[in-house]
């Protein structure tokens, strides 16, 4: 089922997102050379906490850190720890923050230093599907509107949407109804309300579509391919205005 929520849960719930967004915001401003992910966890988890937030993804079926950092090759759910960043890297940063009972989650992928130009052009891509799927969100469209608008946009280019993952549903709980396929066929699946909340939340490739679960932490997921993966992800609530983007900062 999917949960509709109120005006005023809306409100908390972007009053929540700008918790989110301003976190993806002060971690964008710290990537270096050098950093390790454990030190942009630190600086997530302190901020999530000094702004009245709890870290949603810290004890999620154990997860040991309060972001998720993926570089390169990995594609999501990557535990923060001694990776130090390098030049020419990109990384995957995700946060959700619980505020006033409801949990709002986005990311973002930013570049270390100089990367190359088709890594630009993957960040540049991958951030359309997003922005291309959060323009769907409106009232008597259909859920399959929005995996078909992130599959147009990467195909066109020649990139993988990875199908394994999904985006979601997103409200009381980090994960709720429905899962959305990043892909998909437009004017399929359930009709969209004003008040249903998903995190749209695009993986992109620069090869295939394939997932590969790693082998020695249980959590993080990289490309069969070897090939890099980009990741951007909002919450955005249906209005009956159109599309509202949660997580879009202050
Ligand atoms: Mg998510």
């Amino acid at each position: 089922m999917i949960v509709r929520k109120s005006p005023d849960e809306l409100e908390a719930m972007e009053e929540g997102g700008r918790i989110t967004s301003a976190c993806l915001k002060m971690l964008s401003e710290n990537v270096r050379v050098g950093i390790t992910t454990r030190e942009l966890d630190r600086l997530a988890e302190e901020f999530i906490q000094d702004h009245d937030g709890k870290p949603e993804f810290k004890g999620y079926q154990g997860f040991p850190a309060s972001i998720c950092a993926s570089p390169n090759t990995m594609i999501v759910h990557g535990i923060p720890g001694t990776y130090r960043l390098r030049d020419g890297d990109i990384i995957s940063l995700d946060v959700g923050v619980r505020y006033r009972g409801f949990v709002t989650d986005a990311a973002t992928t930013v570049a270390v230093g100089e990367v190359p130009e088709d890594t630009v052009d993957l960040l540049d891509v991958t951030r359309k599907c997003l922005s291309e799927a959060a323009e769907q969100v409106r009232a008597g469209n259909r859920l399959g509107d929005i995996g078909h608008a992130i599959q147009s946009v990467a195909e066109a280019q020649g990139y993988g949407v990875i199908r394994d993952l999904v985006s979601h549903g997103v409200g009381r709980s980090m994960h709720e109804d429905p899962q959305i396929p990043n892909f998909g066929r437009p004017g399929t699946g359930p009709f969209l309300l004003a008040g249903m909340v998903f995190a749209i939340e695009p993986m992109i490739t620069l090869g295939g579509y394939e997932i590969e679960m790693s082998s020695w932490d249980g959590w993080s997921i990289f490309t069969a391919d070897g090939s890099l993966s980009a990741h951007y992800e909002h919450t955005v609530a249906v209005t009956e205005n159109g599309p509202r983007i949660l997580t879009n900062g202050a």
